[in-house]
């Protein structure tokens, strides 16, 4: 059934390493011709005749001439990335040698495989759930160490286990209810009604989780947009050096992004911190504004975390009272941190903003409680837990299926407590399972799949 779904008796071949000069490049053919085509350009062994997972060096000949000395990596069907006979060749890495050898294959009956059709065919093939093979993506893309890390933690299969778990707690219930069903003449009860609702609470909490996880994982994927905001002379622009000095990340790393829209990156705890408005920022001293902020309202609500930088020795508490219930109403995430604390001395300093227990002082001419101020960054956008060893949703379409799942449960739940019949309690189960299916592919169309598939680079 698969290979009928698949439809895939071509054979297809790409550059697997990045575009460029390098030492050597990787050139990848996966399908039934896979060695078939490599053995015509590879005369020095008869790769039909050898077993899988073996290197075999030697020259490939094209059209009467050596193209390059390579490295031939074999594997067979089905233990290959996609399921089907691999070839990885390892060329020289010159531009040229590899288009070379790509024209060889080509011309020897290859065809050029689209983006993410080796991890398309891995899923085809049963090779990696549709989780998986989407961190692979990730994985790819991957730019600090905590997504690398929520990526890797993927595609080994840890948000499949959980929702398998998940599943089979589903299709016991439902197996129960529907057990019931069958005797309902009778009218007996088989299922415990009292464990079953136990069972809908723990999925509904563990489902719960996971959507939840989608906002640390949104913030671990793509960072988070960040904004320092205060009055003139506050420091912001100080603030900012220290910063940048020592976390700036490489703007030129990160994925889809252009230097017009993001101006500075800072790597924090493998977290990124896109700052916006620093132009603003540099220009602010010349401003004159009440509060310093009411331009930059804007951008705060563009920003996930505002950092309202304030000088100790000028403001008030009551102003900073005025300027904390402003954010409450508005529903801005803030950090409230005080600068120039040098002035006062820390300790008076916090004595004067007594009232306000979350309040960071620092200095940052004298780059004092810096360290602070970081560790406190990441908390507040990873809502004090972050554990990448716990499962974390990146991916909108995951993230979409979950919350039809925690809303099919949430009908299961009143429905037992309304003491819906069994028969339309079955049906809410059906419809979480449904989605739960979805997530791992199982209920996926074509196009779906294609389109799922064509965010990948080639050659994956
Ligand atoms: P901005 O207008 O908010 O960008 O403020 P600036 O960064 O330009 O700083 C305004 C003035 O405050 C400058 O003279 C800075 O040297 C000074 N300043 C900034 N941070 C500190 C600090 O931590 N302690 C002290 N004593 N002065 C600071």
């Amino acid at each position: 059934m698969i290979g009928k779904l698949t439809g895939h008796d071509d054979t297809i071949a790409a550059i697997a390493t990045a575009p460029g000069v390098g030492a050597i490049a990787v050139i990848r053919l996966s399908g039934l011709k896979a060695i078939d085509i490599t053995d015509i350009l590879f005369p020095s062994r008869d790769l039909a005749a050898q077993p899988g997972h073996t290197l075999h060096f030697g020259g490939l000949h094209f059209q009467g001439r050596v193209v390059d000395e390579v490295v031939v990596s074999l594997f067979r069907a089905p233990k290959s990335y996609t399921g089907e006979d691999v070839v990885e060749i390892s060329c020289h890495g010159s531009p040229y040698i590899q288009q070379q050898v790509m024209d060889a294959l080509i011309a020897t009956g290859a065809r050029l495989a689209r983006p993410g059709e080796f991890t398309q065919r891995a899923f085809l093939n049963g090779k990696l759930d549709l989780t998986q093979a989407e961190s692979v993506a990730d994985l790819i893309a991957s730019n600090t160490a905590a997504s690398h890390q929520t990526a890797m933690q993927q595609m080994r299969g840890g948000f499949s286990k959980e929702l398998f778990a998940l599943r089979e707690q589903l299709i016991k219930f439902s197996a129960l209810i529907e057990l019931e069903l069958d005797f309902s003449q009778e009218d007996v009860e088989f299922a415990d009604r009292s464990a079953l609702q136990q069972l809908v609470d723990q999925s509904l909490v563990e489902v719960e989780g996971l959507v939840h996880s989608f906002k640390v994982g949104n913030v671990i994927k793509n960072g988070v947009n960040t904004a320092i905001i205060g009055r003139p002379n506050a420091g912001k622009s100080t603030l900012l050096n220290t910063l940048l000095n020592e976390n700036r990340a490489i703007v030129s790393d990160i994925a889809g992004t252009t230097r017009d829209t993001i101006e500075e990156v800072l790597n924090i705890g493998g977290i990124l911190f896109r700052l916006i408005d620093t132009a603003g920022i540099r220009e602010s001293s010349d401003t004159i504004e009440s509060i310093g902020v009411q331009r930059s309202l804007e951008k705060m609500r563009e920003a996930g975390i505002v950092i309202y930088l304030f000088d100790v020795s000028e403001l008030t508490a009551d102003d900073l009272l005025t300027q904390v219930r402003q954010f409450d109403q508005e529903g801005i995430s803030y950090l409230l941190v005080g600068n120039k604390a040098d002035i006062l001395g820390f300790e008076e300093a916090r004595a004067k903003f007594a009232t306000f227990t979350n309040l960071i002082l620092i200095s940052a001419r004298d780059h004092a409680h810096i360290d602070e101020l970081r560790e406190r960054l990441v908390n507040s956008v990873m809502g004090g837990a972050i554990n990448t060893e716990n499962t974390i949703i990146t991916n909108v379409r995951h993230y979409a299926a979950l919350q039809e799942v925690y809303a099919a449960l949430l009908d299961v739940k009143k429905g037992m407590e309304t003491r819906l019949p069994g028969d339309l309690l079955a049906l809410d189960i059906r419809r979480a399972l449904h989605y739960l299916a979805d997530i791992a592919g199982e209920v996926t169309n074509e196009d779906r799949l294609d389109y799922i598939f064509s965010k990948f680079c080639i050659g994956k």
